[in-house]
Order: C-alpha cells, then structure tokens, then sequence
C-alpha cells in the first residue's frame, strides 16, 4: 500500500458553538509517512486527529481515511474502521488500572476476533518490541511513565493498523522518556508502520520528516522532507 493515500481531508471545517475549531483545512498523508502536528494550544490540532481518527465527523468538507469516505459510513462501520484500522496514544496513557501489561495490550485486538491464547501471544511480541518483554505481569501502576507509554503504543499497534495516531505522547513524560518514546515512534515508522504525531514540543518536531504547522484552526506551513531523485 506504500505511495497510496491513507489520509485525504479536503477543505475539511469542524464548528463548535462558538467556535471554528478547524476552517478549511486540506491534508493529505501517505501510507508509510511519519508526520508531526505542530502549532500552539488551540489551534485545532486534536480537533484535526479526532476527525482523522474518525472519533468525530467534520461540519464541512470530505474525509477519507484508509479509503473510505467517512460520510458513507455510518456509525458502526466507522466504529469498525476505527477499531481495526486505526492506533491511538494519548497523553495520559488510558491503560487499564490493576490489569497485567500483557492483557492491557491484548485487548487491542478484541475486536479483531482474535481469541484470546492468541491475543496474548501477539501482545508479548508487541511488548517485546517495545522493549518491555519483561513487563508482561506488571501492573500499570507499577511501571514508570515512559514505560506506560510505550504499553500504550504496544495496544495500539498490536493489530497492525494502516495508521498510528498520537496527541501529544511525550506531553507528561520527562524529556528522557520522552525522548525514548519518540525513538520508539521513528523505530514504528522505519519498520512501515505510518503516524501522525501531534506535538507541542518544537525539538521533538524538528527531527521528524514532516511537519504540518497550523494557527487558528487552519494549516498555515507544510515542511516535507525534500525528494530526492532515484
Ligand atoms: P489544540 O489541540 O491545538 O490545542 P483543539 O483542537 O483541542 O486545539 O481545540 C481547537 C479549538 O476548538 C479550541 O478553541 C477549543 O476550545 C475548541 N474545542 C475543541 N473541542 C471542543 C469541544 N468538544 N467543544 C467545544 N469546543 C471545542
Ligand atoms: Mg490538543
């Protein structure tokens, strides 16, 4: 599927009362990229990824994830596009308190149909590749922050998605895991896995290979890597 598009918003407006959280926003984001979301607080950037993720509909304008136009899809169908196409890390984790590692990613695949021997198995390995192979039995409670994050992004990716979507991953991380997350990410992204990260911190975008700036509910800057001819 490389080269073929996973994301299309076109002129893509999302209106709150009183407020126009997105005006006219177009985006397009290829299986295989790894973009970052930059832009101050309020500018609309987890409005953007919540109707990426399908999590929300737009007032105006077409959205097409995965190929599918969101608008012919109603909500179970969406919902099903959502739970077996789509990743998503937020800030604070949203793990299962008191739940084991292993089974907090496991249930990732619940909707795959997966039964559960086999959900397992797949969610060590999507622990091992994390670097928390040693984790299995821990509870998350009992795991630092950088570590929970990374079980996250374990659940989110444990049933391949064509896409990983995170807000703000690193916002309550010190910058050492935070910057161990984002190695993970790139690591994600190197092995075919496509993301768009939204992030505050300007250090953290300017390593990435993309970066969508917006202000004011609209992309105002779009920094792609240079092609260089084959
Ligand atoms: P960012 O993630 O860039 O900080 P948001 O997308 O969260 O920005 O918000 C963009 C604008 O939309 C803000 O003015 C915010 O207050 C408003 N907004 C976001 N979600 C809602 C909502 N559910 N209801 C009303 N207003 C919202
Ligand atoms: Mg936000």
């Amino acid at each position: 599927m490389t080269g073929g598009t996973v994301v299309e918003l076109t002129d893509v407006t999302k209106v709150y009362p009183g407020v126009r959280a997105l005006d006219g926003v177009s985006l397009t984001v290829r299986y295989g990229e790894l973009v970052a979301i930059v832009g101050p607080s309020g500018s609309g950037k987890s409005t953007m990824l919540h109707l990426i993720g399908t999590l929300d509909r737009p007032s105006a304008g077409r959205v097409r994830i995965d190929g599918h136009d969101v608008a012919a899809l109603g909500d179970r169908q969406l919902s099903a596009l959502r739970s077996t196409r789509i990743g998503f890390v937020f800030q604070q984790f949203h793990l299962a308190p008191n739940v084991p590692v292993r089974d907090n990613v496991a249930d990732g695949l619940l909707y795959a149909g997966v039964p559960l021997r086999e959900r397992r198995r797949r969610a060590e390995a999507a622990l091992a590749r994390v670097g928390l192979g040693h984790r299995l039995d821990h509870r998350p409670h009992e795991l630092s922050g950088g570590e929970r994050q990374r079980v996250a992004i374990a659940r989110a990716v444990v049933g391949a998605p064509a896409l990983l979507l995170a807000d703000e991953p690193t916002g309550n991380l010190d910058s050492a895991s935070g910057a161990g997350v984002l190695a993970l990410l790139r690591d994600l992204h190197a092995t075919g896995t496509t993301i768009v990260v939204i992030t505050h911190d300007l250090e953290v975008a300017a390593g990435l290979p993309r970066r969508v700036q917006m202000r004011d509910g609209r992309i105002v800057a779009d920094h792609r890597p240079v092609e260089v001819p084959a």
